[in-house]
This record gives C-alpha cells, structure tokens and sequence, in this order.
C-alpha cells in the first residue's frame, strides 16, 4: 500500500465498483476494529462491557454494533492514551485547539500520512488540478492540520506548492500574481479578506492565473461561494476535513461543485440522530459519525464528528462511486436556542448574502435584555452604498431585517457598520460572540 501515491491513476479508485468498495470496506473494518481492540484500552473495555469481539463484525452493519468515540474520549485520554502503536512508529503530531481545556492530539505513522497525502490528490484531481498547478497554500502552518495537510496533498499531486501559510495579506497577494497562483487553499473567509486585500492593491482578480479555491475548515454557505466566484472569477470548492479523522481531506467536491465525495475507502460514513444516537436511513440530515478505515497510529471508531450533514446517495455526473455528502450546515454545537427557536449561523449568512449590497462581513451577538435572549447581527455592506442617502440606508436595513426573519422565524437587532469595522479573519472566523446572561 506504501506505493501507491506514486501510482499516476490514484484517481481510479474514485470509481470503482461498489461491489468492490463494500468488500475492501468490511476488509479494512475488521483489521482496523481488531487492531484498536487490541492496542486501545478505553476502546477494548467498551466493548468487554457489551459482550463484543472484533469477531462480532461480520458485515458492514455490524458497524452499528461498535461503541462511539467522542472528543471528551480525546482530552480524557490526553496526550497519547488513543495511539495505537508504539511511540517509535509515530512520524508526526498535529493538535486542534478546542475551546476550552486541553488540545487534542493526534498522531500519524509514515502509513497513515500516505493515506492523507492520496485521498487530498484524488481530491485535488477531482477539482481538476494536475502536476502542472501552482497551489498556494494559505491555511495555517504548523500544530494546525490545514496547512500541511494541503502542502503534502500538492507536492504529492505532483504541483508546485508556494507554501505562504495564514497572514501577511498584501504579500500573499503579491505572491500569487508574481508566481502565477493557479489554485489556493484556505478558509472561505480569508479568501473574502484577499479578494478585498486585492481590490485595496488595484489588483483584479479576474486577470490573475487563479481559478481554484479550495476552501473549508469552518461551515460557509452557496451564497458565499457566489459570492467568491462573482468577486474573484475562481471556482470555489468545498473541502472538509477534521483532525481526528485525519484534517482536510475526509470529503471534497468534485467539478460539478454539487456535495463532497466522501474517501469513503478511507473514511467510513454513517449519520445518526444526535439525540437517540439511531444510525438513520440514507439520506436523512444528522450527525456525521465516522469511522476511519485504514488509519492506524491513532484509529477512530464510530467517531462523533458533531457536524450536520446528510448523505447524498444519488450518483454525481461525474461517475465517481464514492458517496457524497452534503455541505456541512453546522456543528451541532454551534446552534444556539433563542426564545426556543432553533438558529444556525449559517441561515443568518444565507439570509444576509441573499441581499444585494451585502458583504461577507458579518457577525453575530447574543445578548440579554430585560431577561429576555436576543440576537443582534452587524453586517458591512458596500462602501458605496454606506454613503448613500439615509433613505436607501433604511430600505436596506428593512429589507436585511425581513430577510433573516424570513429564514429564522425571529426578528434581530441588526446593524449596518462601518466599511472595515469587523474584524478579519486569516484562519477559521469566529462568527459569534455569546454574551447572553445564563439564568
Ligand atoms: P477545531 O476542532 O479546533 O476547529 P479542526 O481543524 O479539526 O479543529 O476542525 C474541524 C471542524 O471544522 C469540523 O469538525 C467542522 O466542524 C469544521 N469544518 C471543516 N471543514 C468544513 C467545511 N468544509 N464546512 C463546514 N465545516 C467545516
Ligand atoms: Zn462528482
């Protein structure tokens, strides 16, 4: 298996049958699921307690059997109780920062970090980049998966990778024009800061090289991505990816830019209901639990991703045989309940996208008044409509107010601000500031 990057077709496992696939998945879940019951303790004594063995998986659907793994697994057993092997086999760390608390960490043989490198070359040639791109990547370097998850990905598709990291905005720009940037990679919102970095520069996107995004790490909506497209004249694709199951790379879009090819040889899907914890029926909306398939430093089983999605089984256009899944919405955690309404940032920003004159530039306040819980939204528009007369100001104030509540069900305080008063983001946005008062 060790070869198999260098293989030129790598793509060709995007296709295979899915006869095949099953098989080479029940194949790899048994190894993996002996193999973590063998070297796991916490993973072994869930399932003393439920009277299993590695025997008892005997088809794909035993799966539902096996006990979840969940991020406080993570942080209890920190830093190295989840490695499966011995520390001499591990070549590379990463960490996620979490909010609160302990990092988590994690860990990667030579193997392992095979794995990542072929399934983000498929998934760069499924975007259809090739050896001869220049790929920028943009996303954080360092204890963070982003940055050198995509560089390897790159280097092993064989592209030239200008390795800029986060920051230093104007530079960056510099660099793509001067070296002929084809492809970046990065959050959605930092790219939005770049497309305005340029603007500032007298730069026009439109005549650059560039005409891939490669965008993920944090939830972003279709109304951003035409946003992006209109602004930069790139296409905008989605990646997803999270450290404990291996960083970006779990799932990415292909060209027809309809849901996220899930490496499901690598990455096994199942959705559930995050509240009585069913697996649910093939294209039902829940919570992604995934089970990694050929990951062996550091093994994750039925792990609960707290992401929202759905599985899309219907075929793609482009013949992959790989499942999709559909844009992340959310996390689970990132919802917040407001006089019992259920809300998403991300309506909010498909709300407020779905107005013209509106920028990317947003954020969200929950806050407290006369005891009762409210959301205040602040939201640039246009420089050039922020000048305007008061009168048009008000129309679109009225018009952002109506568009949200439509979506939500809840009318917001909203805001216009000024050009450039919110903060920028290099790396994941942070979106929403909670000073609720907790009763
Ligand atoms: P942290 O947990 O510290 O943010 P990660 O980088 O591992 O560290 O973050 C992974 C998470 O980022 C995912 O679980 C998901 O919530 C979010 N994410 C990653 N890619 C996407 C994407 N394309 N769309 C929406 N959310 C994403
Ligand atoms: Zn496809």
């Amino acid at each position: 298996m060790g070869q198999h990057i260098s293989n030129d077709d790598v793509s060709a496992l995007d296709f295979v049958s899915e006869e095949y696939l099953r098989k080479l998945q029940l194949d790899r879940l048994q190894k993996i699921v002996k193999h973590t019951y063998d070297n796991v303790e916490l993973f072994r004594t869930r399932m003393q307690e439920r009277n299993l063995t590695p025997a008892d998986i005997r088809t794909l659907k035993d799966i539902a059997k096996l006990p979840f793994t969940v991020k406080t697994d993570l942080r209890d057993t920190y830093p190295f109780g989840l490695f499966a092997v011995p520390l001499s086999e591990i070549v590379r760390f990463h960490a996620s920062s979490g909010t609160t608390g302990k990092p988590i960490v994690v860990s990667y043989t030579q193997e392992d970090l095979n794995v990542w490198m072929e399934v983000l070359k498929r998934g760069f040639s499924g975007c259809g980049l090739t050896r001869d791109d220049i790929i920028q990547v943009s996303y954080g370097y360092g204890l963070f998966t982003g940055g050198l998850g995509a560089h390897y990905g790159a280097e092993a598709l064989g592209a030239a990778v200008i390795p800029t990291g986060g920051g230093n905005t104007k530079r960056q720009i510099m660099l793509m024009r001067d070296f002929g940037a084809t492809a970046i990679c990065c959050t959605p919102s930092y790219f939005n800061f770049m497309i305005e970095q340029a603007e500032a520069d007298g730069i026009d996107m439109h005549k650059l090289p560039l005409r891939a995004g490669i965008f993920g790490a944090e939830p972003w909506s279709d109304e951003m991505r035409k946003r992006i497209e209109a602004a930069s004249g790139i296409k905008a694709y989605n990646i997803y990816g999270l450290s404990e199951i291996i960083g970006p790379g779990v799932a990415i879009e292909c060209e027809h830019q309809s849901g996220m090819h899930i490496f499901e040889d690598h990455f096994y899907p199942e959705i559930i209901d995050p509240d009585t914890c069913e697996v649910l029926p093939e294209g039902e909306v829940g919570e992604l639990v995934l089970t990694t398939l050929s990951k062996y430093a550091m093994p994750m089983i039925r792990y609960r991703t707290r992401d929202l999605t759905r599985i899309i089984s219907e075929k793609c256009p482009c013949g992959r045989t790989i499942r999709r899944i559909d844009r992340i919405s959310s996390r689970s955690d990132d919802m917040f309940i407001i006089r019992g309404v259920n809300v998403f940032p991300s309506q909010i920003e498909t709300a407020l996208l779905s107005v013209e004159g509106t920028t990317a530039n947003y954020n969200i306040v929950l806050y407290t008044e006369n005891g009762l819980d409210n959301i205040e939204v602040n939201v640039e528009i246009n420089p050039a409509l922020f000048s305007d007369k008061i009168s048009e100001m008000e129309k679109l104030h009225s018009k952002l107010t109506r568009a949200i509540e439509n979506v939500i069900g809840l009318r917001v305080r909203l805001n216009i601000v000024a050009p450039n008063s919110i903060q920028r983001s290099e790396g994941k946005a942070k979106r929403v500031t909670d000073n609720r008062i907790k009763a």
